[in-house]
């Protein structure tokens, strides 16, 4: 029997494992730029800190979570999202004690059992970054210049940044009463998850991607016109340095975020090309977060990345890293296997990728073998030439070939980098 992939699963395979590797290193030399550092959490964590920081009443808590009991009948959870772990281990080894802002970034996997298709999977990866200890609006606008760095190191076709203010403990319970108050008369005519949305969290609806939902929503109440002056003057003050810093957005009122921390800005960086799954990533403030997590009050702002949908978005061709040139070494001839060897050594040593012909295969197909792995340029090993310390060079490209001394081989493989 076959095994496959468990659903919603998917195997990187080396072609598009190196766009992951460039993705993630600009990412990584972006992050460095900004003076963010890398924090590793375990895949997996207790329970109960998903249930507290995000929410019961998230569709993530409510319905989607990997939850199992280990050996000894502790309840644990794969990790849905990366800020509560990344608020527990800040909280834990005492870097809430270190001088602030403290200044994160993460990348991995990340697990959520909902309905697989195009750009939304079970197992899927998330790059992050997390900043505590400022409530101030540079700091929110700090991530979004980060982000907006990140994306535009990549051959991303047009992406939008939407922005919204979510409120704070003040000023959102009373917007929250006045929204169910409109949605009341309503309710038979919500879509399912909305029905229970409207019971425990009515700013979900708002969200609702559901024509009829979207549909009865649009005369609601908004937020943006509810906020208390602080909220207000916090929206107004980020505004003002999006616009300095010229970072375009666009003010979508109706924007709320899935997860149940967050506190005043909320956004989301909206590709409509990729369809029903267009957010390539969101984030906003979680003042209250860390606080509810047992820590000292302390403000956070954050953003989270769904890395498939960057790849899967990003138009990947020529924009890989250029580098040296990779060579194939073949040898012509039997007992040479040692010779290519040592010269794959000395070429390696110079930076430039080399392989080996590791089959013992003719000559003929060692050629064939080259072409078909895209081989530029391949060096031939025979015993004559070598008595001379010379090696045969074949250009792959116009089939030319030329003998080289060794001096003359270096001279060509450093100089030809892509
Ligand atoms: P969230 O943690 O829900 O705010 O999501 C942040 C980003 O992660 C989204 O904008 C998506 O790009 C990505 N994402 C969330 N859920 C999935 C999923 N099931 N499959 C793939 N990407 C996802």
């Amino acid at each position: 029997m076959a095994f496959k992939a468990p659903r919603g699963t998917r195997d990187i395979l080396p072609d598009e494992a190196s766009r992951w590797e460039f993705l993630e290193n600009s990412f990584r030399e972006r992050c460095r730029l900004y003076g963010f550092q890398e924090i590793r959490t375990p895949i997996f964590e207790h329970t109960e800190l998903f249930v507290r920081s995000v929410g019961e009443s998230s569709d993530i808590v409510s319905k989607e979570m990997y939850t199992f009991h280990d050996r000894s009948g502790r309840s644990l959870t794969l990790r849905p999202e990366g800020t509560a772990a990344v608020v527990r281990a800040y909280l834990e080894n005492g870097l809430h004690e270190k001088p602030h802002p403290v200044k994160l970034y993460y990348f991995g996997p990340m697990f959520r059992y909902d309905r697989p298709q195009a750009g939304r999977y079970r197992q899927f990866h998330q790059f992050g970054l997390e900043l505590f200890g400022s409530p101030q609006p540079s700091a929110d606008v700090e991530i979004m210049a980060l982000s907006y760095d990140m994306l535009r190191s990549l051959p991303l076709p047009e992406f939008r940044l939407e922005l919204n203010s979510v409120g704070c403990r003040e000023c959102r319970p009373g917007y929250r009463e006045r929204l169910r108050e409109y949605l009341r008369f309503r309710e038979e005519e919500l879509c399912p998850d909305c029905s229970r949305r409207y019971r425990e969290n009515p700013l979900r609806v708002l969200d609702c991607k559901k024509p009829e939902c979207k549909d009865l929503s649009a005369g609601a109440p908004l937020l943006t016109q509810s906020l208390c002056p602080q909220c207000a003057g916090h929206l107004a003050r980020v505004r003002e340095l999006l616009e300095r810093l010229e970072l375009p957005y666009v003010l979508n009122p109706r924007l709320v975020r899935g997860l149940d921390y967050y506190t005043r800005t909320a956004f989301e960086f909206v590709a409509p090309e990729l369809g029903a799954q267009a957010s390539l990533g969101g984030g906003g403030r979680y003042d209250a977060l860390v606080e509810e997590c047992g820590g000292p009050p302390t403000p956070g702002v954050g953003v989270a990345f769904g890395l498939e949908r960057i790849i899967l978005l990003a138009d990947w061709k020529e924009r890989l890293e250029a580098g040296p040139v990779p060579v194939f070494l073949a040898v012509a001839g039997e007992g040479l296997e040692e010779e290519a060897l040592l010269l794959a050594r000395e070429i390696r040593a110079l930076g430039v990728p080399a392989e080996v012909e590791l089959g013992g295969r003719s000559l003929k197909s060692q050629m064939k073998y080259a072409g078909k792995k895209g081989f530029a340029r391949v060096i031939i090993i025979g015993s004559r030439e070598l008595e001379q310390d010379r090696f045969l060079w074949r250009d792959m490209v116009d089939g030319s070939q030329v003998l080289v001394s060794r001096e003359e081989l270096r001279q060509r493989l450093l100089e030809q980098e892509g």
